[in-house]
This record gives C-alpha cells, sequence and structure tokens, in this order.
C-alpha cells in the first residue's frame, strides 16, 4: 500500500508503558494516529498519551480492561467507530505471575489468558473485515520469547505465550491472499516495568538476592546478558508494516539476544 500513512490508524493495547509505549511512540514518529489502549484511567493515561502526541503524530486513548470479556470485544469497534479504520493492529497488553503450579490462583491464570489472548480473539475478528475491505493490514502481536521456550514457575504466561504464537500462524493462513500479514515478535527480557516488578517475586521463589535474579535467572538464558530495549521491539514492529515485509507472514520473530538458538 503506498497510501500516506497520515491516514492510517494504529491500535496498541498495554500502550500506557514498557513495550507498547515504544511502538505507539515509534508509529506516532511515522505520522500514524495512535489509538492508545490501557487499563488505566483518563488521568493516568495522560502523561503517556502526551508523550506519544509528542512523537508527531495524533493519539487518542481508549481505556479498556482487557481481562473483561465483554470491553475486549468493544475495544476495537470503538476505535473504529471514533477514528474510521484500523489498519495495524498490535496485541501487546500482557502481565505476567510468578508461581508454582500447585500454588498457581485461578484468577491469576484465567488473567494472564484473558488479557493476552482472548482479547487479541476479540481485536483480530473486529479489524479484520475493515483490512480485507481496504485489501492492507497488518496484524502484530507481541508474544515472548516464553512463546517458544518454557521456564519454571510461569505456566500461564508460558501457555498463552505459545497459544498467541499459534493463533497468529492460524490467522495468517486464513488472511494470506487479502493483503494482510500477522506475525508475533518474540522478545527476550526487556527492561520494563513488567520486569521490575517480578525481580521480588522471582527473589521470592528462587530464594536469591534480587541482584542474583537479575543475573543468574533472568539474564541467565540471554545469551547477550543484556537487557533488550523496547525501541529494539518497536523498530522490529514498525519494519514489518512497510512494503518490503509483505511476505513475512505467519512469523514468530525473536529478538532475544540468542535465547532461543539454544
Ligand atoms: P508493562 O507492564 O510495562 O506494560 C503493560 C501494559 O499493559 C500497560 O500499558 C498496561 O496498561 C497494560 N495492561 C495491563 N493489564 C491490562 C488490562 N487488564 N487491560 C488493558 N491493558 C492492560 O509490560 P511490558 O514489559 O511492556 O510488556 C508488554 C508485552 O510484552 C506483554 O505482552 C509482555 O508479555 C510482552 N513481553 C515482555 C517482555 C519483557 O521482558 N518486558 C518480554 C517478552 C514479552
Amino acid at each position: 500500500m503506498s497510501e500516506d500513512v497520515e491516514h492510517r490508524v494504529v491500535l496498541v493495547t498495554g500502550a500506557t508503558s514498557g513495550i507498547g509505549l515504544a511502538i505507539a511512540k515509534r508509529f506516532a514518529a511515522a505520522g500514524y494516529t495512535v489509538a492508545v489502549n490501557g487499563i488505566e484511567t483518563d488521568a493516568d493515561a495522560a502523561p503517556a498519551l502526551a508523550e506519544i502526541a509528542a512523537q508527531g503524530g495524533k493519539a487518542e486513548y481508549f481505556g479498556a480492561d482487557l481481562a473483561d470479556d465483554a470491553q475486549a470485544e468493544a475495544l476495537a469497534c470503538r476505535v473504529i467507530e471514533r477514528l474510521g479504520r484500523i489498519d495495524v493492529l498490535v496485541n501487546n497488553a500482557g502481565i505476567q505471575k510468578v508461581a508454582a503450579i500447585e500454588d498457581f490462583p485461578s484468577t491469576d491464570w484465567h488473567r494472564i489468558i484473558a488479557i493476552s489472548l482472548d482479547s487479541a480473539y476479540h481485536t483480530i475478528r473486529a479489524a479484520l473485515p475493515g483490512m480485507k475491505r481496504n485489501g492492507w493490514g497488518r496484524i502484530i502481536n507481541i508474544a515472548s520469547a516464553h512463546g517458544l521456550r518454557a521456564s519454571a514457575y510461569k505456566s500461564a504466561y508460558v501457555a498463552t505465550k505459545h497459544a498467541v504464537v499459534g493463533l497468529t500462524k492460524t490467522v495468517a493462513l486464513e488472511v494470506a491472499e487479502a493483503g494482510i500479514t500477522a506475525n508475533a515478535i518474540c522478545p527476550g527480557y526487556v527492561w520494563t516495568p513488567l520486569v521490575a516488578a517480578q525481580v521480588a517475586d522471582q527473589a521470592r521463589v528462587h530464594k536469591m538476592s534480587e541482584e542474583d535474579v537479575v543475573r543468574n535467572v533472568m539474564l541467565a538464558p540471554q545469551p547477550t546478558k543484556a537487557f533488550v530495549r523496547p525501541e529494539e521491539i518497536a523498530e522490529m514492529a514498525y519494519y514489518l508494516t512497510g512494503d518490503l515485509a509483505r511476505s513475512i507472514t505467519g512469523a514468530a520473530i525473536s529478538i532475544d539476544g540468542g535465547w532461543t538458538a539454544k
């Protein structure tokens, strides 16, 4: 599609923080209108929204709790109603919980699946008819290295991210001839508030100091021994929307410092 990106709309779920915020800023800088989703109130999301809008594009906030099926189902429809279209859909919202399977609370189990997997099912279903009409669309699901490999104490997260990769592949096949691609990005450890919040939990279950958790647990599987930066994920997401990426579909793209090379 050679259409000016100024007319394009990207919806990024979980865009008020971390990787989603970096992606929203990258698309805003390219001139997209950015539909920013998060769980925060309008007031709490305002600083992130201002940061995104400062990049140059337009940004509007669509608060929704994606753990709630009705709100997740309504989100993409609200965006289309307000902004007219969704050209690029980035399913990024996600949470983590670290606990042994026997101790894993079922509320956390269901919440993790709902936020990352069920919400992607809803947004994809709502966005596809418009993408098909336009003959162009990009679906980018932020999975994880945990969509390809497991780690102990993360049963719900690992199961969900594997499922997100499976969903991505299936959608890619269904829309392959419609000018639409669907890909998963699988980051290793990226230093964001989600990861920072895990350090204390991991220290507890592994019975280690927080410094040892960072060095010997988190970065242990990442051969570069360095966190990925959110901007590196954002740049790949943007690349996937370019004309030269039109043949990349159904892929699980690792950005993990070599983790899954092992
Ligand atoms: P983060 O905690 O910095 O941001 C999470 C975002 O999700 C926020 O914008 C928040 O508002 C939103 N969110 C949380 N619960 C929500 C809900 N119920 N409804 C709507 N929005 C909700 O997280 P992050 O580290 O940037 O992670 C973003 C994505 O990247 C997640 O899917 C995560 O699994 C994935 N990921 C992260 C890493 C990492 O190391 N940080 C690695 C691989 C994959």
